[in-house]
């Protein structure tokens, strides 16, 4: 029997196929063999979840629910460039080394609230349709989310990430709100393009807050943030109020 013909895969490839069951993409949702397909590919998934095997690189899946797992070091979650038609959650899930979703592609909603990600969490060009919430986690190394695109709201309200946030270009359709996150390295958003506010109240930043040419629909509320840095807002667009009253910004706050 044939081996799938995506790289790196070891699954046997289907017998009308080139492809393993991961792989395959999806027929339209109005083929009769939608529902055969989908349920065989949830199967799959859950059954290689159930093993400790979060390598879904390049798939096309329907949803994934990996929360309250513990996923070693060996088993690094990978989910570049796959496709999810419905939701992924890893709630309180603990990864050990990086969460990699670059070019990932979410239909609904991601939820990573209060997990444990003990490298980066990687989402460069990651598109999530709703809603993408990371309240309450704690990430060692750097969130990157250069250029990706959040249909909803981003949320890391209390978040911990020990390295820099990079938001630069990253479109999100609501509020992106990092009340009272702590962030190890610098925050960046040039460029980004924010539907609703970029909430940082109470938020400790410990480099630099950057949002240049960045576009904000709503309002900038820094108020009782502690930024040891600068804040730069050079040729940003605020469409409502820029609030910092309270906060605490070692360096220069450059608000034209
Ligand atoms: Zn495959």
């Amino acid at each position: 029997m044939a081996t799938c013909r995506y790289g790196g895969c070891s699954e046997t490839a289907r017998s009308d196929s080139a492809w393993c069951i991961l792989h395959l993409d999806f027929p339209k949702e109005d083929d009769p063999e939608f529902t055969r397909i989908r349920d065989e590919k949830q199967l799959k998934t859950k059954e290689k979840i159930k093993g400790d095997d979060l390598n879904f690189e390049g798939t096309n899946i329907y949803s994934v629910d990996a929360s309250d797992l513990s996923i070693s070091a060996q088993n690094n979650a990978i989910f570049k460039n796959a496709t999810i038609k419905g939701r992924v959650k890893f709630e309180r899930t603990k990864i050990e080394k990086d969460a990699s979703f670059e070019g990932a592609k979410i239909e609904k909603n991601a939820s990573f609230a209060g997990a444990e990600i003990g490298g980066k969490a990687r989402f460069e060009e990651a598109e999530i349709g709703g809603d993408a919430t990371f309240a309450g986690v704690e990430i060692e190394g750097e969130a990157w989310f250069k250029r990706a695109k959040i249909g909803g709201y981003a949320t890391f309200a209390g978040a911990q990430i020990g390295g820099d946030v990079r938001f630069e270009e990253t479109e999100i359709g609501g509020d992106a709100w990092f009340g009272g996150a702590e962030i190890g390295g610098d925050a960046w958003f040039g460029g980004a393009e924010i539907g609703g506010d970029a909430w940082f109240r109470g938020a400790q930043i410990a480099g630099d807050a950057r949002f240049e040419e960045a576009e904000i629909a709503g309002d900038a509320r820094f108020e009782e943030a502690e930024i040891a840095g600068d804040a730069r807002f050079e040729a940003a667009k605020i469409g409502g109020e820029a609030c910092f009253e309270g906060a605490e910004i070692g360096g220069t706050l450059n608000l034209v």
